[in-house]
């Protein structure tokens, strides 16, 4: 049934509660639930896939995360709506989150992209992206 599609990622971060509350925050406004929680990890699932965010080792935290290196560059979702996009956009805003390509926002994926790039408190980059054939929902 859902052979092949994502099942899970696990994501080592720097700092867990920092994660979380990024996390917990932005999958909640794209639906996730909480789904598993220990001292050193957290997780959210949505239909049958989910996140798991688990600190890092003190022995492993340098260098940190770069997305320019080898490895992850970015994780992108399916928002609901341009006007999802919108609205997250503003929140993130008003937390304080780096806004990426803001001059090319929303359009910063291209022309018929519409969608907003942001940095997780890694800075492992996130997009989420409007449907493509959305009109204001
Ligand atoms: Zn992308």
């Amino acid at each position: 049934m859902a052979t092949g599609m994502i099942h899970h990622f696990e994501i080592n971060v720097s700092n867990l509660q920092r994660s979380i509350a990024f996390w917990g925050w932005l999958l909640k406004e794209l639906g996730y639930e909480s789904f598993q929680e220990w001292e050193s990890g957290k997780s959210w699932k949505l239909g049958e896939t989910y996140l798991v965010f688990v600190q890092t080792d003190v022995k492993f935290i340098e260098p940190g995360y770069h997305r320019r290196r080898t490895g992850l560059n970015h994780i992108a979702f399916h928002g609901r709506s341009r006007e999802q996009v919108n609205q997250l956009t503003e929140r993130l805003m008003s937390k304080n989150v780096p806004i990426l390509y803001k001059d090319k926002h929303p359009y910063a994926g291209g022309e018929h992209h519409y969608a907003v790039f942001f940095e997780d408190p890694d800075r492992i980059k996130v997009e989420i992206v409007a449907p493509i054939n959305n009109s204001y929902a």
